[in-house]
């Protein structure tokens, strides 16, 4: 698979330059394809061509934009096998995940963003003034390689409910997904120039589009470092900046919850994805007396799992995504070791049996505090920490301690410290006994997990600009 030209103004474009990145899969560290890394002088063209297609495309009607959605999901959903094969590919997610999650949310944000541009009101009359909602203008979008058709789609949709045009530059890790979506979207006939897409990296092609003067906002989702290098990037032109960044969620038991079932759940919510989600609970912070029966619980857990190809359906957890993931997980558990932590449970080796692609062993640590290493880091791997507490309000500080506020996860029978601690948690979303992601509610973090919120009403909002009219008629009425 050569994926060697870029989609700009309705058409796919040889890339002039001759740099390529191999696409690896990670299971196998064979080569699938190479990619093209673009240049800034790509990035431009794109830039050009989404702002000649701004002036036309924003003045389109919610009901075309309904209907080129509608387009947009029917050619998505023609080619979902395609989509869940290539992430698989791509990135390592077992088959199933990558068919019934990582493919499935490229459909839901589709049909959620559908759904809230029906009922959208574009034009609120308020007391002497009219609030009118419109599209914010170029939008540049740079996403990451772990949920990649999910951080795609969760921008690309709203910003085109909104009639906003978009540059993309999709992780140089995740390709393959990428270069469906634009398939996708020539499929469905988006007018040219709306969606552009460039493949590179972030220091030539995501900077050239995070500090160009006519990019009027900027999406990113992706590690907190980049997020940091795209708001200084972006500062001189006094862009709106929404950032999805990194994390370190705490889960949060109580005494009064049932063990067996809850510690498997928990335990799975950092192993799933191979660790690698932002929002994953990498921090399980348990009440002191029992932590020796919890450990216990979550060693058998880890344990218990198929770790191996992802071709099997049956395997729950595939290698890291790619060569720079696994060198950086393997390298923070070998300095965990250095620093005198050895987990219960897994470690930097790969799994017995194993002898090539990015794996590791699910691993835990436990008895830990909060500023050991593996407290602290986002490891973006099947790192699991389990740190003990002694009353309600030292679960609650521990919790807090992170420089991030992402995700937390709450686990208790008693209704009143699920809402106290759903309050005192300081993070962007709080799920109370396993109550799963709705596409509807905002996703987004606290502190240094982001700014902004994606998904549903919210995630519209990124991509509109807000404009008051106070108006005299002629006759002296408001
Ligand atoms: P990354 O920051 O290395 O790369 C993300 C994207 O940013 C890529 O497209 C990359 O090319 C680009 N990039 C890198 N440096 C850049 C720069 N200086 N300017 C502009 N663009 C730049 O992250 P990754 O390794 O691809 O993804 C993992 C990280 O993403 C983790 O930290 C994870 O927590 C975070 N993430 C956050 C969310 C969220 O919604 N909060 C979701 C998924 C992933």
């Amino acid at each position: 698979m050569r994926l060697h030209s870029f989609y700009i103004d309705g058409s796919w474009q040889p890339a002039p330059a001759d740099t390529a990145l191999d696409i690896i899969n990670p299971a196998t560290e064979t080569v699938v394809g190479s990619v093209a890394m673009g240049t800034a002088a790509d990035a431009q063209a794109a830039i050009a061509a989404a702002v000649s297609a701004f002036p036309t495309f924003s003045k389109t009607t919610v009901e075309d934009r309904i209907a080129l959605l509608e387009r947009v999901l029917a050619c998505y959903k023609a080619r979902y096998d395609e989509f869940a094969d290539a992430i698989r590919m791509e990135m390592g997610a077992p088959k199933t995940l990558s068919h019934e999650a990582q493919a499935y949310t490229g459909i839901e944000h589709l049909e959620s963003t559908i759904a809230v541009l029906k009922d959208f009101e574009l034009e609120v009359p308020h007391e002497g003034y009219r609030l009118r909602y419109e599209p914010i203008g170029v939008c540049g979008l740079i996403t990451p390689w772990n949920w990649p058709i999910n951080q795609i789609v969760c921008k690309v949709a709203p910003a085109i409910a909104a009639g906003c045009t978009v540059v993309l530059k999709p992780s140089e890790y995740a390709a393959l997904s990428a270069q469906l979506f634009a398939e996708v979207m020539d499929e469905a006939g988006v007018p040219k120039g709306v969606f552009n897409m460039v493949f590179g990296d972030g220091v030539e092609v995501g900077a050239a589009i995070t500090s160009h003067p006519d990019i009027n906002m900027m999406s990113f989702t992706g590690s907190t470092a980049a997020g940091v290098a795209v708001a200084i990037g972006a500062a001189p032109t006094v862009k709106r900046v929404s950032q999805e960044l990194g994390g370190k969620s705490p889960i949060v038991i109580a005494e009064d919850v049932d063990l067996e079932t809850i510690i498997p759940e928990c335990v799975w919510m950092c192993m799933e994805n191979t660790g690698q989600s932002c929002n994953a609970g990498t921090r399980l912070i348990v009440p002191a007396h029992l932590h020796g029966r919890i450990v216990d619980l979550a060693v058998a857990a880890a344990e218990s799992y198929v770790v191996g190809d992802p071709t099997n359906a049956d395997t729950q957890i595939g290698p890291l995504a790619n060569a720079r993931q696994y060198a950086k997980v393997t390298g923070l558990l070998r300095q965990a070791e250095a620093e005198g932590l050895s987990p219960v449970t897994g470690g930097p080796e790969r799994p017995e049996g194993i002898t090539k692609g990015y794996f590791v062993r699910p691993t835990i640590f436990t008895g830990l505090s909060n500023d050991q290493l593996i407290s602290r880091e986002e490891v973006f791997g099947p790192v699991l920490a389990i740190l003990p507490y002694e009353t309600i309000d030292e679960a609650t500080t521990i919790a807090n301690e992170t420089p991030y506020g992402l995700s937390a996860y709450i686990y208790t029978r008693d209704a009143k410290l699920a809402t106290k601690w759903s309050q005192d948690i300081r993070a962007g979303m709080v799920h109370v006994n396993g109550a799963p992601l709705v596409p509807n509610a905002p996703f987004g973090g606290y502190k240094q997990s982001g700014n902004g919120r994606e998904w549903g009403v919210h995630g519209m909002h990124e991509f509109l600009e807000v404009k008051a009219i106070m108006s005299i008629d002629q006759d002296g009425g408001t």
